[in-house]
């Protein structure tokens, strides 16, 4: 730089973008754009257009602006020019590109499918109705809380066909999470809840939001927030996580664990690489923190049932004080019609599944391994309104492709609904549908 540019007139103005933006910033391969991730969201920018925009606000060649990164890793970009340049205002400029531009590339990073993020302003969509994101009200003091769809895992029993091996999902939504708390306060409002339990799901792996801590923490701050639970197949848990969420309000973490054992842990993960001994590490830490900790195998006939065993042992271990809340939540295998289902694995019933867990219950001296709602501080409250009744025919346009081949999202009655039969048409097209479900407040129509 300092070779190139050595007239006396001219100087080095540097922004350090780093320091401007909370994302990680790094060049694309080819060198052509600049790659912004946070957490699991990942989106590029074309430092071309980049240039362009800054040579034409300020006036000065396109050569003389400049992409580097220094040795903390930071990205800098430095415009040589006679001329003074207000850098504040070089990076107010480029922050409106990256708002402006970011949200028509994001991807995910675990699914590397199209990330749709959905605003407040993104065309009004309401957050109840969608089984994908949003809020969930199933008429208990429970309201489930679904910040993102997609998971890093390959899970073979999925019952949501999630992971980047899913053959059914073509996009992911990830939400914001002012949005999201806003709508939970809503629906506690509204359902005039006293002690409500905010549970973090999803069709997704909940603790990939690039946003969770600022959720939790937004979560926390309605008076009437009793619980926040959530759930996690652990892939991202950290220390430094865990004790963010603690301080935030996390009350519970239902951590998946399938095998004690690596190969059938990987075999069970969909993935060659899972992190095991992390994954127990992080377990053993959450239980000596101030969030309780209930683990959550799928107990699959035949496949892990010596692991369950293990796990049994294992949460005792790890879990010696008097608890909150139960810590153990084994689950029955069911096979699911539009999920993943192990070959040639059958379930068992409810009733030998149970009596097999009163006997682990005596062999291991351990109680509450058959689980009711009333353990978890849960009751039955009055639902939300539900405003569209099955038959009804709505009149509408498209405002967002769905997950789906042939599914859009349409809006009505301060609804999502999820529209089906609903292939190849445009965003924005006018059309009509019938409402085939809508249990829960979540509403699924087709397209007439
Ligand atoms: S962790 Fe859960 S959502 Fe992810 S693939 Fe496994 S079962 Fe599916």
């Amino acid at each position: 730089m300092a070779d190139k540019f050595s007239t006396s007139q001219k100087q080095d103005f540097t922004i350090n973008l780093s320091e401007v933006i909370p994302y990680t910033i790094e060049f694309s391969k080819d060198a052509k754009e600049i790659v912004l991730t946070k957490g699991v969201i990942t989106g590029e920018i074309s430092l071309d257009s980049i240039a362009l925009e800054l040579a034409q606000r300020f006036d000065i060649a396109y050569e003389e602006i400049f992409f580097t990164k220094n040795d903390n890793n930071d990205f800098l970009i430095n415009l040589v020019s006679e001329n003074f340049i207000d850098t504040s205002v070089a990076e107010s400029i480029i922050l409106e590109m990256i708002a402006n531009e970011l949200p028509y590339s994001l991807k995910s990073a675990d699914t590397h499918k199209v990330f749709t993020y959905i605003t407040e302003n993104l065309f009004g969509i309401p957050l109840i109705g969608s089984m994908y994101f949003g809020v969930i009200d199933r008429g208990t003091n429970l309201l489930q809380i679904r910040s993102l769809t997609g998971c890093p895992l390959n899970c073979p029993f999925c019952s949501v066909d999630e992971g980047p091996a899913t053959k059914t999902k073509h996009r992911d939504f990830i939400v914001d999470s002012d949005y999201l708390v806003d709508t939970y306060n809503h629906v506690v409002k509204e359902k005039e809840l006293k002690k409500a339990e905010a549970h973090l799901d999803g069709q997704a792996e909940p603790m990939a939001y690039s946003y969770l801590v600022d959720l939790v923490q937004g979560l926390a701050n309605n008076p009437n927030t009793a619980i926040i639970s959530a759930q996690t197949n652990g892939w991202y848990l950290t220390e430094k996580l865990i004790d963010e969420l603690a301080d935030a309000g996390l009350s519970r973490i239902n951590l998946s664990i399938n095998s004690m054992e690596l190969s059938n842990a990987k075999r069970l993960s969909g993935r060659g690489d899972y992190p095991l001994q992390k994954i127990l590490t992080m377990a053993e830490y959450i239980a000596n923190s101030k969030i309780s900790l209930l683990l959550a195998p799928l107990w699959i006939p035949g496949i892990n049932d010596s692991a369950i065993e293990e796990i049994v042992k294992f949460s005792k271990k790890i879990n010696n004080e008097e608890k909150r809340f139960p810590t153990l939540g084994i689950q029955n295998y069911l096979i699911h019609h539009q999920g993943r289902n192990m070959k040639g694995v059958k379930s068992k019933t409810f009733k030998t599944f149970n009596e097999q867990l009163r006997e682990f219950e005596r062999k291991y001296d351990v109680s509450n391994l058959v689980l009711k709602q009333s353990m978890f501080e849960s009751y039955k409250t009055k639902m939300l309104p539900n405003p569209l009744k099955v038959g009804e025919i709505i009149s509408s346009r498209v405002i967002l492709h769905g997950r789906l081949n042939d599914e859009i999202f349409t809006v009505a009655k301060n609804r999502i609904i999820h529209v089906t039969g609903a292939e190849g048409i445009s965003i924005g097209t006018k059309f009509k549908a019938r409402i085939i479900r809508n249990r829960h407040n979540i509403f699924f129509a087709k397209k007439v």
